[in-house]
């Protein structure tokens, strides 16, 4: 029988084993010479483990062209397993079935009320769930975990949902265990902001990047950071709170508790109420964005106003963590250069030149299929703890 102690010739070849296959499961397809770079392993180690995979039936190798040569590129078996997404949003529920060789085979997404109950919610998940994978043609025995993204913070301890989350009827449910028992699959949940910047980092705008923030601009504001490839969290699940920066010690009460916060200058009821006057109280976000890119002034000054003051908190995240780049997401991101205009503005002035310097502020890709793609790419991400967790690998990948 096989020894498998620690530094032995079977653990450290399973191990080399794992590295690989985890960097293609997160870049979806990679050149071997690809795998080579991203894992630091020797192009014959490459070509021995990727002989086995295929041999086994776990991966598939394909001819492709990598720079003008020949190259074999390297993905996960499409039988290999199935992963699901569920998004849930401030007025949406958005569900997405794929494969770990990054096809997504399955996708809808259906309206939700703020005020439904975290039942009700979980009844359209669980139904939908059901329904989409009917429709990709897989049993459910087949699916490796279902990544949940919900729009509030989650406590890492209790797995529960902290009061500031945007669904008020949720309040210290914890959504993960609840739905892993209704569904008999492994669930990981995370917050919205982190699931929208593992979304970009994978399939959109982050791509090939291992230190980015991707900041989502809806009701609410909050950011998801990634550190050397991989989503940082911070001990308690809060990091990335970047709504709720001070910037005026006397502004209006935020629903955390304080004056000021960043969120109550940006977020969506403040800008919609900023317009009501004039516009009427029927507006949101969308229309807002709709009617800049129309030419209305009073729409692109509340918008470049915002802007601004979104690009002070870029700032100070700039200072401290000095991201390659900074993806907005949400319905803001949609205004394009009327708000990543003034944000950039913002940066130049507030952050450390050299912080700036490196810095490109950028839309995101996927608009409103960034979370549930990241939620599928949590699952991916998730499946092992071995190796070098979210490894950032240069990658050729297809477009989901
Ligand atoms: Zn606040």
């Amino acid at each position: 029988m096989a020894t498998d102690t620690p530094g032995s010739q079977s653990s450290l070849h399973r191990a080399n084993l794992e590295r690989v296959l985890r960097a293609v499961r997160m870049a979806g397809s990679l050149t071997q010479a690809e795998i080579a770079r991203g894992t630091g392993l020797s192009a014959a180690t490459v070509s021995n483990i990727v002989r086995e995979l295929k041999e086994s039936g776990t991966v598939v190798v394909a001819d492709t062209s990598s720079g003008g040569r020949r190259a074999r590129s390297v993905s996960l078996s499409g039988d290999a397993g199935i992963v699901v997404g569920i998004d849930f949003g401030h007025t949406h529920l958005r569900v997405a079935v794929g494969n770990l060789a990054h096809r997504v085979l399955a996708e809808e997404s259906e309206p939700i009320d703020v005020d439904v109950s975290a039942a009700q919610g979980f009844d359209r998940a669980e139904a939908l769930v059901d329904r989409l994978l009917q429709q990709a043609g897989f049993r459910p025995d087949k699916v490796i975990g279902v990544g949940l993204g919900v729009p509030g913070p989650i406590d890492v301890e209790t797995g529960a949902l902290g009061s500031t989350a945007i669904l008020p009827g949720w309040t210290g449910i914890a959504p993960g265990r609840e739905l892993a028992e209704r569904l008999g699959m492994p669930v990981h949940v995370d917050n919205d902001a982190n699931l929208g910047a593992l979304g970009e980092l994978v399939w959109g705008a982050g791509r090939g990047l291992s230190d980015l923030a991707y900041i989502k601009v809806a009701s609410g504001v909050g950011a998801g950071l990634v550190v050397n490839g991989q989503i940082y969290r911070g001990p308690g699940g809060t990091a990335g709170e970047i709504g709720h920066i001070t910037l005026d010690e006397a502004g209006p009460v935020c629903r955390c508790g304080n004056r000021g916060c960043l969120e109550t200058f940006v977020g969506s009821r403040y800008l919609l109420g900023l317009l009501s006057t004039t516009l009427g109280p029927d507006l949101s976000l969308p229309g807002v964005v709709e009617l800049a890119h129309q030419g209305d002034l009073g729409c692109r000054r509340v918008i470049a106003d915002a802007g601004r003051q979104i690009g002070t908190g870029v700032a100070t995240l700039c200072n401290l963590l000095n991201p390659r780049r900074v993806i907005l997401g949400g319905d803001l991101a949609d205004a394009g250069e009327l708000v990543l205009g003034p944000i950039r503005d913002s940066v130049a002035r507030y952050a450390i030149p050299s912080a700036a310097r490196q810095l490109s502020v950028v839309p995101g890709t996927l608009g409103g299929r960034a979370e549930v793609l990241g939620a599928l790419a949590l699952v991916m991400s998730e499946m092992d703890d071995s190796g070098p967790v979210g490894r950032s690998v240069q990658a050729s990948v297809a477009r989901p």
